[in-house]
């Protein structure tokens, strides 16, 4: 799933992509993705893009005096730039293909979803507020104001464990399951850590490792192509989805906690004191 630091890149790219250029076409082949009816697909049609901006993990292309185009690309979601698009009509309802969006130029994008569970959504509105999802986000953590004092308020009286306090995009926007395991890991502590008991030098060390990650997987996907980003991403990883391999930092075996649509991965040498933490999974094939 792209998070902040893929869909900046995105973002980057699009911004040089498609700045100045002309949507002739918006074509809409799974339905169910298109989450709004008013203004109309056809609203973007004949407009130029002023400007791509992210909110979170959203996307938004805003056309010159028109409506914004946004879209999450959620789990299985991709966008694919192709420097000339079919000339045929996509066929609907064959492959992951979602929605295309043809430029003048005879170049454009293509957003796709794979897997059965259909969650990629496409919004057009007059203002990206009007997003249920963007009008709920927190701060983003790579924003100039986005400070020490700022995280230490959002993490006082926070009653959840660091991990879904982390991934809670009204709390923080943009980070998803792989970069809070690369933060916690990054700032040593225990995904499993009640946020609100951090001390002001765990709380340094906190955003540290928040700010650090996201700017260093922003800096590494810069520059790369869109269909190179999810291996880019990929490769930065250092504990998760890498269940079983050495911990980089100190060599010790990565472990994971299984959930029943997601898994965390983590060092117990780096994080947990040396000590594993239960996993239902685990213990249940250990019998
Ligand atoms: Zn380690």
């Amino acid at each position: 799933m792209p998070e902040l630091p893929e869909v900046e890149a995105l973002r980057d790219f699009l911004t040089e992509h498609l700045t100045g250029r002309e949507i002739v076409r918006v074509l809409p082949v799974a339905i169910s993705v298109l989450k709004t009816y008013d203004p109309p697909l056809t609203a973007l049609e004949g407009r130029r893009v002023a400007a791509v901006r992210r909110h979170g993990k959203f996307l938004d292309v805003q056309t010159a005096d028109g409506p914004h185009l946004v879209t999450h690309l959620a789990r299985a979601g991709w966008l694919h730039w192709k420097d000339s698009l079919p000339s045929g009509p996509p066929r609907p309802g064959k492959g992951p293909l979602a929605l295309r969006v043809a430029l003048e130029t005879g170049a454009g994008f293509d957003l796709t979803e794979a897997g059965t569970q259909k969650r990629l959504a496409v919004y057009v509105v007059t203002d990206p507020q009007q997003v249920p999802g963007v009008a709920r986000l927190g701060p983003d953590p790579l924003a100039d104001d986005f400070d020490e004092a700022r995280l230490a308020a959002l993490l006082d009286g926070e009653r959840r464990q660091l991990k879904g306090a982390l991934r809670d995009q009204s709390l923080i926007a943009g980070v998803g399951n792989a970069y809070s395991d690369e933060i916690l890991h990054a700032a040593k502590m225990s995904p499993f850590k009640l946020a609100a008991s951090l001390t002001d030098e765990e709380t340094a060390r906190l955003y540290a490792a928040l700010r650090g990650t996201l700017t260093d997987a922003v800096e590494r996907s810069r520059g790369v192509a869109a269909g190179r980003l999810k291996a880019e991403k990929k490769s930065g990883l250092r504990v998760h989805g890498r269940t079983g391999e050495p911990c980089p930092v100190c060599g010790d075996t990565v472990r994971e906690v299984s959930f029943s649509d997601s898994s965390l991965q983590y060092c117990p040498t780096c994080q947990t004191g040396g000590k594993p933490l239960a996993d239902r999974r685990m213990s249940r094939l250990l019998k």
